[in-house]
């Protein structure tokens, strides 16, 4: 019976010393969220999900060459006299189309290591960190605003102006080695006149001497 009473009383202590750290919580306030649809502040340099800004985009590339997994991948086009590329918030010209920007999220270590060289700012660190996806496809995140016609329309474009360019340094180089030719011909022509003239020239002294010597001649007999 003692026994009995004795397990009984450990029995009610321990629950009720349960209890009493139960009840206290009661008055203090709560270490836990409701998420998802309460969110924890974010430490002030989290980093998360990029972003990129395409209207400042220059395409210069920087951001990729900076990636150490290769996960950045941009293809520009020059832009032709006449295009009207715009210019960055920050006053920047821009002469790049910006025809493909893919970052592959599946591979991205979250480094940031290629935010900080970019010239416009414009690839940032977002707060967003809940983007899983069941295909690893879908991690990839093409940020280029130009769809597949206006890209073709910018390539053929280009392709058109660099041919046109290159029939002119063709044809600039053929005027001038025609140009190059031509002087030489009249410089090879002016050469041979001037030989043809100097042996003339060198002959006449020779016919004057006999005269000379003719009249030196005259004169001796003179003083005979
Ligand atoms: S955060 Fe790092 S790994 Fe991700 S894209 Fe930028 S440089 Fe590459
Ligand atoms: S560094 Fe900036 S401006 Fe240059 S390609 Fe990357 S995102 Fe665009």
């Amino acid at each position: 019976m003692k026994e009995y009473l004795k397990n009984t009383w450990d029995g009610l202590y321990t629950a009720f010393v349960g209890m009493k750290i139960t009840f206290q919580h009661l008055f203090v306030p709560s270490v836990t969220i409701q998420y998802p649809s309460v969110k924890p502040p974010l430490p002030e340099r989290a980093r998360n999900r990029l972003y990129v800004n395409m209207a400042d985009c220059i395409g210069c590339m920087q951001c990729s060459r900076a990636c150490p997994v290769n996960c950045i991948e941009i293809e520009t086009v020059k832009s032709v006299p006449g295009d009207e590329v715009g210019t960055t918030s920050n006053g920047k010209k821009k002469s790049l189309w910006v025809t493909q920007f893919n970052i592959d999220f599946a591979k991205c270590c979250y480094c940031q290591l290629c935010v900080f060289p970019c010239p416009t700012e414009c690839i940032k660190m977002t707060e967003v960190y809940e983007f899983s996806e069941y295909n690893r496809e879908d991690l990839v995140y093409n940020f280029a605003t130009l769809n597949l016609d206006e890209i073709k329309e910018k390539e053929e474009k280009y392709e058109k102006f660099q041919a046109e360019k290159e029939a002119q340094k063709l044809a600039a180089a053929k005027a001038k080695a025609e140009a190059a030719a031509k002087a030489k011909a009249e410089k090879e022509a002016a050469e041979k006149a001037a030989a043809e003239q100097k042996p003339e020239a060198e002959t006449k002294p020779e016919e004057t001497k006999p005269a000379e010597e003719k009249k030196d001649g005259e004169g001796s007999a003179d003083k005979e």
